[in-house]
């Protein structure tokens, strides 16, 4: 991408022959052209009215919530470690978004799960891996209260919940699922490289990045990410998680981009479908 016009409005000077010149501001934000775009065909409820939760929130330990996530995923194993060190409450809340997720991603069942306590890094909440193992992380679960470090909204989107951490992981999970899908015939080995390289969510980015496009936007792929959460900016597999996980949170209320961005996973699993 040539460099230029910001979006934000801001006056900036590009570099032409050793000459800085400035530039018109770019007047339609990115937003607006994406919220045009999705008024018509945003299809997605995620209003919490809609999705009711039934079964999980109503478990008191850990072995009901194990029966309770198998009805959905097939096989799951909650690791003795999880069980000795896992705060219940905080790992049960998580798991609402479960059930909430596999509603809005029915592709997301009976994918089996195994959820273990780890050490992790200081910062790190959980992670998944390529192996479906689910990982909570001990030195998260030690703090007096963890869910104080949730909340502001600039790192992660707005409303952040450990239900949206969940919702963020099954997210990477679907893009492990589309890779899947897109690649029938590869080994482990070889979709393992492409899931590494991000191919999974560079692929929705890219379409997504075109309609943009064709609406006018000019900006780059950054202040694209940008509009999701600051941790977006990571990588596309972190963008394509945090939008998700913004969706999953704030529904209608998400940055256009991730309510753009869920709505063009959607429909690439849809036309992998058919
Ligand atoms: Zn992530």
């Amino acid at each position: 991408m040539g460099g230029g016009r910001d979006f934000t409005g801001q006056t900036i000077y590009k570099r032409v022959n050793g000459r800085y010149i400035r530039q018109v501001p770019y007047k339609k934000d990115i937003l607006q052209i994406s919220s045009l775009e999705i008024t018509d065909s945003y299809k997605v409820d995620t209003s919490k009215k809609q999705i009711t939760i039934n079964n999980i929130s109503k478990t008191k330990n850990f072995s009901q919530l194990e029966s309770e996530l198998e009805k959905t995923f097939g096989y799951v194993e909650i690791t003795q470690q999880l069980r000795k060190y896992g705060n219940f409450e905080l790992v049960k809340s998580g798991m609402v978004a479960v059930e909430r997720m596999t509603k809005l991603f029915p592709m997301l069942k009976n994918s089996g799960l195994i959820m273990r306590m780890d050490g992790g890094s200081r910062e790190a909440i959980s992670g998944i891996d390529f192996d479906n193992n689910l990982h909570f992380y001990y030195n998260f679960f030690k703090k007096d209260n963890p869910e104080s470090i949730f909340g502001n909204g600039k790192y992660h989107p707005k409303n952040f919940s450990y239900e949206q951490v969940i919702a963020h992981e099954l997210g990477h999970k679907l893009e492990l699922i589309f890779l899947q899908k897109v690649y029938p015939k590869v080994t482990d080995r070889q979709l393992k490289a492409l899931f590494q390289t991000h191919e999974g969510f560079t692929y929705i980015s890219k379409v997504m990045y075109q309609k943009l496009y064709n609406k006018g936007y000019r900006g780059h792929a950054t202040e694209m990410m940008k509009a999701v959460s600051g941790y977006a900016k990571k990588n596309w597999a972190e963008f394509g998680a945090e939008a998700i996980g913004d969706v999953y949170s704030n529904g209608s209320k998400a940055s256009s981009v991730s309510q753009l961005f869920v709505l063009t996973l959607l429909e690439e699993f849809d036309k992998l479908n058919n």
